[in-house]
């Protein structure tokens, strides 16, 4: 009976729930109108059709499908050096103290807390619940109003003075595809270029915006030589000077995701200047800030020296997945940096409904933890601690790993030194490993990279499975050179 009742539709019950008229106009709606809502069945039983069954499966994204594989290996030895998360010393989800702490101080149930609270987002008694605790309302169409102003400082340094229009986002990818979004409509004859390569969900993001850009990538500048693993200052220079004046440009601001390849001080400095003589519009992606150097303001460097020389428009799409370990809060900001107050003003109106059209209102609970902690002095400073060991965790491991290969006199299948990876930085280094050396890594051996790319992410290795990796890795490449 129940089943009948889900998949028979009777114009009896159409025709009960659909209104005599119009209830937003109180017209009475002619013939036509209740043919176009579908009330004019006939009187038999239609069953239920699949509408859905034309829908094609497709595979997982290649790093969601390592991490299935990768759980169900049962090699006590295995290495996740796949996902980008960060991992302790022990191979464990790290969450920052500063964010435990964070998090009990807001929900906590004494006075104190809640005053520090008060100062920074005031509360009426309307918004105060009965128990005095945080309330769980819509946070307002830019979200968390004293998350932005630390994310700004955080970016920007403390009395920036710039006029920046910024919503929260749900954590960096919906930055990107609000900035895209905004793009598309106001600078729509503008392409965006992004490095060769970029995080791959870059060109995905982009791909999702208006149907007709469906399956497109991103048009690519030149950003790494993949011979030598290295920044190709000259032809990322010569591309950039190319483009077409306004054209938008997007760079990782640090921890250049996949190669881990960043541009040293000079080099950037050369950068922004071609981006200010070419009138170039950049879009900066800060997912990685103080991961890299261990400093949030050496990481911002290329940020600070854009504004320093005066690039009027300049857009950031700025994460706290990484850099608070807040992945699963879906934590991040969109800003952008204009000319006027007045043109900040309307940028930040178009921003709102974006996200209005997208997911209507950011989350709540994450943004005020990290808020919090960018707006409590202590809690900044012993954060800062937080991040500084977490990236000297990574350099160290970095290090190690290629200590490890050069003793063993590892070849490696490009002919390059190993220590080129110790020039990278932040989770992530283009390995040039090979796709077949990375399948071999993974199938003999239990050690899981990015094949495709032969990306390998740092935060999986620690002292206990250095050696077992660097071992594995030789063990795979001389198979591979046959040597
Ligand atoms: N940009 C880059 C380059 C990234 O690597 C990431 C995380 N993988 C992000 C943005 C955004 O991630 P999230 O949406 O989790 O903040």
């Amino acid at each position: 009976m129940s089943d009948q009742l889900t998949t028979v539709v009777t114009k009896k019950k159409i025709a009960m729930s659909a209104p005599k008229d119009d209830s937003l106009t109180g017209r009475k709606r002619s013939r036509k109108d209740r043919i176009d809502i579908g009330d004019e069945f006939d009187d038999e039983s239609t069953p239920a059709q699949d509408v859905l069954e034309h829908v094609a499966e497709i595979p997982d994204d290649v790093i969601l499908r390592q991490m299935r594989l990768f759980r169900d290996d049962a090699n006590p030895k295995k290495v996740d050096l796949g996902v980008g998360a960060y991992k302790d010393d022990e191979g464990r989800s790290l969450v920052f103290g500063t964010v435990r702490k964070a998090e009990v101080l807001l929900t906590a149930s004494h006075a104190g807390p809640m005053r520090i609270y008060d100062e920074l987002q005031p509360r009426t008694e309307a918004t105060r619940p009965k128990d005095g605790l945080l309330d769980k309302d819509y946070p307002g169409m830019r979200g968390v109003g004293f998350f932005l102003s630390g994310a700004q400082t955080l970016l920007f340094g403390e009395d920036h003075g710039l006029h920046v229009a910024s919503v929260q986002t749900v954590a960096g990818s919906a930055a990107c595809r609000i900035a895209f979004e905004l793009f598309l409509r106001f600078l729509p004859d503008m392409k965006i270029f992004a490095p060769n390569p970029t995080w791959g969900n870059h060109h995905y993001l982009w791909s999702e915006t208006y149907a007709y850009h469906r399956g497109a990538k991103l048009p690519e500048y030149q950003y790494i030589n993949p011979d030598t693993l290295t920044l190709d200052l000259e032809g990322m220079t010569q591309n950039l000077t190319g483009l077409r004046r306004g054209s938008i440009v997007l760079f990782h601001l640090c921890g250049h995701n996949p190669t881990g390849v960043d541009p040293n001080k000079a080099q950037w400095d050369a950068i922004a200047d071609v981006v200010k003589e070419r009138s170039l519009v950049p879009f900066i992606d800060a997912a990685y800030q103080g991961l890299v150097s261990g400093s949030t303001e050496d990481d911002a460097y290329f940020l600070r020296k854009l504004v320093e020389i005066g690039v009027p428009t300049i857009v950031v799409a700025q994460s706290f997945s990484k850099n608070m370990g807040l992945y699963g809060e879906r934590v991040g900001a969109l800003h952008v940096v204009c000319e006027s107050e007045e043109t900040a003003r309307k940028v930040t109106s178009q921003l709102k409904m974006l996200t209005r059209g997208i997911y209507s209102m950011p989350p709540i609970h994450g943004a005020r933890i990290a808020g919090y902690i960018l707006s409590d002095p202590t809690l900044r400073m012993a954060w800062e601690e937080e991040l500084r060991a977490a990236s000297l965790r990574l350099w160290k491991v970095r290090s190690l790993l290629v200590a490890e290969l050069v003793s063993m006199g590892t070849p490696h299948p490009l002919g390059v030194d190993w220590s080129v990876l110790a020039s990278h930085g932040g989770m992530f280094s283009y390995t040039g490993l090979p796709a077949e050396v990375c399948y071999d890594l993974r199938e003999e051996h239990s050690v899981y990279m990015v094949p495709a790319t032969g990306r390998l992410c740092f935060c999986g290795l620690n002292e206990g499975n250095v050696v077992y990796v660097a071992e594995a890795i030789d063990k795979a490449v001389r198979r591979h050179m046959e040597i």
